[in-house]
Formats: C-alpha cells, structure tokens, sequence
C-alpha cells in the first residue's frame, strides 16, 4: 500500500470517471516503496494531453511538453505532471528520441522506462504494476534496464549516467549486463549535453556509494573528463598516502558532506598531481605546486561543462587553498578570511579535514589541528574582529573628509588600512586609522 496524497488521488479518480487509465508512475512509486517520501508525483495515463486538459478545464493548465504528452495540472497551487502514456521511437542522436507516438498502452509506456526500479506504476484500487520485476530489484536496489541493456543505453547514453547517480545514491549493485553495457556504450556520452553531464555528474557524486562508483567507473566518467583518467593507479612514492591518487580522491570525496561545491573541490583537488610528479634520491614523491595545478584542469572541466560561476569560483578557490599549511593564530585566521571569508573558511577546513582522512592513518591526529583552527575562527567571527572592508572603522566617504581625492588612490588606502589591522599592527579605530593613514599618505592630501 502506498499513501497517496488527497490531491492525487483527486486527479486520478477524475481521470478515472472521464473513462482514462491513470497511475502513478516512475519515481513516486519507487520512492514510497523504499518508505520515502517522494519529492513530486507523476501521473501517466491513456487520455490524450487534449483530452486530460478537458478534465481538467475548471483548474489551471500549462502546458509544459505537450509535444511530449505532459501537461502540468494545478491544485491548490501545487503543480502536478500528468502524461500520456507513449512510446519513444529511433534514437538517432543517442539522447533524444525522433519523435514520440502515444499508446492506449501502460505495458508499452512502462517498457520505454530506463531500470526496472522506475518503471512500476500504482493505482490505488488496482495496486502495484509491476512487468519488470521493479519490486524484487527494489528490494537490493539493483540498477538493471528494462529490455536489452546495450539497446537501451544506444538509445540513450544519459541512462548511463542516470545508472550510477541510482547506484551511488542507494549504493546499490548494478546488474552485470547493465554493468558492461554501461562500460561499452560510455563513448556515446559525447553526444550528451554539458549543462545534463553536469547535473547527473552533482547527483552522482552527492550519493552515498560514491567512493565505489568513482574506483569501478572511472572509464566511464573519463569520457566527459579526460583529466580524470591519470588518477588511476597512479602511486604517489609518499610515506603519507597509502592509496593511488584515485583511491585517495574516491576517499576525500566520500569523506565531505554531500554537498555540490564540497564534492567538486574534492573531486578535483588532486587532480594535478599526476602531472607534476617528481621523485627525490631517497625514493619519495612529490607534488610541488600541485594545487595550483589542479585548480587550472579544473577550471577547463568546470567551464567545459558550463557550471555557473559561482559554483567555479568556490570550488576553484577551495582547490587553490586547498593544501592548507597555516598558523594556528588569529592573526593567520584573519588573514585567510581576508582571503576567502568565512564560508569558504569553513568549506576549506571541510575539504582539509576529507583530504587528511584519505591519507595514511598515522596522519589523522592532524584533526586536532582543524579543530583548532576552527575555534580560533569562531572566536574572531564571534568577537566580530575585522577581517574585511566592510569591518573596517573608516571608509571611503571618511577618507574623502579628511582631505584625499576620490579614486583609485581610496581603495590603496583603506586595503593599506585593512593589512595593517589584520596582522594586528593597528587597532580597528577611526582614530587610529585615520593618524596612520595621515601620517603615511601626507604627500596624497590636498
Ligand atoms: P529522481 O528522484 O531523481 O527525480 P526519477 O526516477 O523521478 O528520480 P526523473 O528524471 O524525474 O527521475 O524521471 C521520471 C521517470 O521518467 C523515471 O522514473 C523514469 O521512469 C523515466 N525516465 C526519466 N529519464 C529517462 C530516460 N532518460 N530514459 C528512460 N526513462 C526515463
Ligand atoms: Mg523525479
């Protein structure tokens, strides 16, 4: 039994009493069967998108892929995706079909579905329908395709990257057929789009089997992103990893809280490190320059795969700051939230601390040093110490009172000003800024 929503379950009755077929599809079902509650519910049914706007004339209609069959139906200001059931016909450019014919057929709107596991479908008197075996596969969370898997993944090569954000997030098996299919057709990824990459490519990594799914698929994710690829088995000749940088990668990344920019930065944040190799006489390795490195292949990956620019710059700086050496004064932590401010602060000592427990365990005793930093930033954050313009006891308008010209000349000033209070040369006083700022710039007053 699945709890159906009252809104729901209106659609579908009055579908029902319009003498169509509708069920619940995709999803919603799995979701409920797994005991999660689905993030939205879609409907497929044997009623034409015209016929469907006809029963529901009396509410708001849009039309959202009616080439497609979906029109989206409004109650109570909650939006709905009802579809007619249809078949998908020739592939040719591997991601969308030609055209798509409509079908009295569930059975044949279910076949088009990509994994057993998506293509149950559930009516509430009728129950489950299940001509895949969806339910038995649920209950491991198995990724396998509906129909001949190589066909399915031709058809469409986005299903392959579909199968391993399923597979991450349940960290679940992939059937072997699904499996090798996946590693065959993975070339035909060229034809994908970078803006859907990118969005299967944040799912994937967001899932809890992410750490297996980046060792056993590498092949498969180095189509889109080549640079990946030399991660693989490559030894780092270093006391302190005990992993390839792939594992050490796979490992960091599992190791950050699941979100988006964090997962990202750990992705590629040794990614660098192949290319910039060398080996000293006693037989150990070494990286020297390698975030610098890293965060440059990243930027072409992130740009190539067009995320939006605040996505690349937190990642691109979390990578560049990422081998984080710093002092553990206050002095030190201003400076860096100078640098970065204190979200990305706080993101950077997320991604030290995931790097440190990819490395040899007799590192780990490092926590203790992000620990710490992280006290000290509460306490400069919590004492409101100024770390940037905006915290400084003077600005522009100040400046222009005391006698300086408006400019560029401002800016050198009041950054002057902002230095000497981060390293604790100055207290953060009108006064004081003001006498420094006097004394040195004399010659610049009018
Ligand atoms: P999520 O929880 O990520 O939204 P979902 O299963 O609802 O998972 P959607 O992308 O919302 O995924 O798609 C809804 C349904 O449409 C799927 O369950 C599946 O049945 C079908 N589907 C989506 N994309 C494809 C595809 N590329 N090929 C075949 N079927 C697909
Ligand atoms: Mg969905």
């Amino acid at each position: 039994m699945i709890q159906i929503p009252d809104k729901v379950y209106e659609l579908i009755t009055r579908l029902n009493k319009a003498g169509h077929e509708a069920y619940l599809v995709g999803g919603c079902v799995r979701d409920a069967l797994l005991g999660k509650k689905p993030h939205d519910y879609d409907i497929t049914t044997s009623a034409l998108p015209e016929e469907t706007k006809k029963v529901f004339r009396n509410l708001p209609v849009i039309e959202t892929g009616i080439k497609h069959g979906t029109v989206t139906v409004v109650i109570d200001h909650s939006p709905f995706e009802i579809t007619t059931y249809r078949i998908d016909q020739e592939y040719l450019d591997h991601r969308h079909p030609d055209s798509v014919v409509f079908t009295k057929s569930l059975k044949e709107d279910l076949s088009r579905r990509d994994f057993t596991i998506n293509a149950m479908a559930y009516h509430p008197q009728e129950g489950l329908i299940d001509y895949f075996n969806g339910q038995k596969d649920l209950e491991t969370c198995t990724i396998r395709c509906v129909g001949d898997a190589k066909t399915r993944f031709c058809e469409d090569a986005l299903r392959i990257l579909r199968a391993l954000r399923f597979s991450s997030r349940y960290d679940s098996p992939i059937e072997e057929k699904t499996r090798k299919a996946m590693k065959e057709c993975a070339p035909l990824l060229v034809d994908i789009s970078a803006e859907r990459i990118a969005s299967e490519l944040n799912g994937i990594l967001c899932g809890k089997g992410i750490r297996r799914i980046l060792t056993e698929y590498l092949d498969i994710f180095g189509v889109p992103i080549p640079e990946l690829l030399p991660m693989e088995g490559f030894d780092q000749h270093n006391p302190h990893h005990i992993y390839d940088v792939l594992t050490h990668t796979a490992i960091a990344v599992e190791s950050i809280p699941p979100e988006k920019d964090l997962r990202l930065a750990a992705l590629f944040h040794d990614i660098g490190k192949p290319s910039c190799f060398s080996m000293t006489v006693d037989g150990i390795g070494h990286f020297y320059g390698h975030a610098k490195i890293s965060e440059d292949l990243a930027r072409n990956v992130l740009n190539r795969l067009k995320y939006d620019n605040l996505t690349k710059d937190s990642v691109l700086t979390l990578i560049k700051y990422h081998d984080l050496h710093m002092e553990e004064s206050e002095k030190a932590v201003r400076k860096m939230l100078r640098k970065i401010g204190p979200e990305l602060f706080r993101k950077l000592i997320l991604l030290n601390r995931a790097d440190n427990l990819a490395q040899n365990p007799d590192l780990w005793e490092r926590q203790v040093y992000y620990d710490r930093l992280e006290e000290i930033a509460d306490k400069v954050l919590a004492e409101e110490q100024c770390f940037s313009l905006k915290d400084l006891a003077i600005n522009g308008s100040d400046l222009i009172r005391l006698g300086y010209s408006p400019g560029p000349l401002l800016g050198t000033i009041l950054n002057d000003l902002l230095d000497r209070v981060v390293e604790g040369e100055l207290v953060n006083d009108p006064d004081a800024l003001a006498n420094y700022a006097e004394t040195k710039y004399a010659k610049e007053l009018l």
